[in-house]
């Protein structure tokens, strides 16, 4: 077994990030791999939130969530 560190695991081909109890994360290949603390991070590198983990509400789309302005 692998042992993951950080929050969020990303796929260096896709460009998406997923939650790492994903089935899809699990499939990423070790040379793949790249670890996020959090969706800010994942989101500044340019990655996308696996759809899986949007639909199994591991993860909230956070790229396009709106913020209210202060
Ligand atoms: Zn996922």
């Amino acid at each position: 077994m692998t042992q993951i560190i950080a929050g969020l695991v990303g796929s260096r081909t896709t460009r998406i990030y997923c939650a790492p109890d994903c089935s899809a994360a699990r499939r990423i290949a070790i040379q793949n791999r790249v670890a996020f603390r959090d969706a800010g991070e994942a989101l500044a590198e340019g990655y996308r939130v696996c759809k899986l983990c949007l639909r199994g509400g591991r993860l909230v789309d956070e790229g396009s969530r709106t913020v209210a302005p202060a």
